[in-house]
């Protein structure tokens, strides 16, 4: 797909086959988060802007979705947080007006919606799911390692409002990482925080491949069972394993092939074979995560990150 801020459709553990939409360039988030599959942040900033000229991501929407794809979701993700971007409204409310049989979701960090500003921008978006990781400003500052001026207490208020206001629905997404924020005192916490926030559905993840950190392991299935069961909030599922679905229109078996071949010659990260394939590191992992299942690669932890070697 040629195109500069879609990607995919990637097949969603949540959303199934969804379209992407980048609005920020590579790793520009209010976050640095412990386990970001998309590598470490550059650009850690709470600075709202137009990152990319939203008339740009409207013309590429507007000739992707001309042609009727067979979509689940378009969703506002990629490599970076998406509310930072200053037209996310506008572009969302033209997918509304323009091409109502769609649903749109947003993944989001969920650190800005203490901004009304921003709460109303995101107000035509179907589903809305902020991640909440921590609800102690200490575990909060290890696992998401936010821009200093960010505060968790905020954060949470701005979802409480957020629940209150918008009139689709809002998931909230907890990444739980074993030892530190499913501690005794943190799950008791969570319990109260999440009905306060009352969201429509709360979904439990855990790493899946490495993250930027080592001492960030996958949880089992007992310790998110105990999580769900300590938070005891009724709508709560726990996501299970990647999706690795092949038989979505985007899927190009010539691609996969030629990304075993570059593994094979030469130990690759994401970026390395988004670089050299001209493909955005979503639409890459689609195929990692496909021959990851089929046992012809694995991944390997090192100082720049997470290399995919040949099995
Ligand atoms: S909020 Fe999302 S994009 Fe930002 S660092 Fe965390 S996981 Fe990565």
């Amino acid at each position: 797909m040629g195109f500069s801020y879609l990607f995919g459709p990637v097949p969603s553990r949540r959303l199934g086959v969804s379209l992407g939409i980048d609005l920020v360039p590579l790793k520009t988030c209010s976050y640095n988060c412990v386990y970001c599959e998309c590598g470490k942040t550059t650009e850690l900033t709470t600075g709202r802007k137009e990152y990319f000229p939203t008339e740009d991501i409207i013309r590429e929407l507007d000739e992707y979705l001309v042609t009727g794809p067979d979509l689940d979701f378009i969703t506002f993700a990629g490599s970076g947080e998406p509310t930072l971007h200053t037209g996310i409204g506008e572009i969302a409310r033209h997918i509304r007006e323009h091409y109502p049989a769609y649903r749109m979701a947003l993944l989001t960090n969920g650190s800005l919606f203490f901004d009304p500003q921003v709460r109303r921008e995101v107000a035509d978006i179907h589903v809305v799911i902020p991640s909440l990781d921590a609800v102690s400003e200490q575990v909060f500052r290890r696992i998401d390692r936010p821009c200093r001026e960010l505060s968790v207490d905020a954060i949470i208020d701005g979802l409480v409002a957020l629940k209150q206001e918008h009139p689709g629905e809002v998931w909230l997404e907890i990444f739980v990482v074993p030892g530190v924020n499913d501690t005794d005192g943190e799950l008791a916490l969570f319990a109260d925080v999440i009905r306060r926030i009352g969201p429509d559905l709360v979904q439990l993840n855990g790493l899946d491949r490495p993250g930027i950190a080592a001492w960030v392991h996958a949880p089992t299935e007992a310790e998110m069972t105990r999580f769900r069961d300590r938070i005891g909030y009724p709508a709560t599922e726990i996501v299970r394993s990647p999706t690795t679905r092949t038989d979505i229109p985007s899927f190009s078996q010539d691609t996969l092939e030629s990304i075993l071949l570059i593994i094979r010659r030469r130990p690759s990260t994401v970026e390395d074979l988004s670089k050299t394939c001209g493909l955005h590191p979503n639409e890459i992992r689609k195929y990692t995560d496909a021959l990851a299942a089929k046992g012809l690669i694995a991944e390997r932890f090192e100082e720049r990150g997470v290399f995919f070697v040949a099995v």
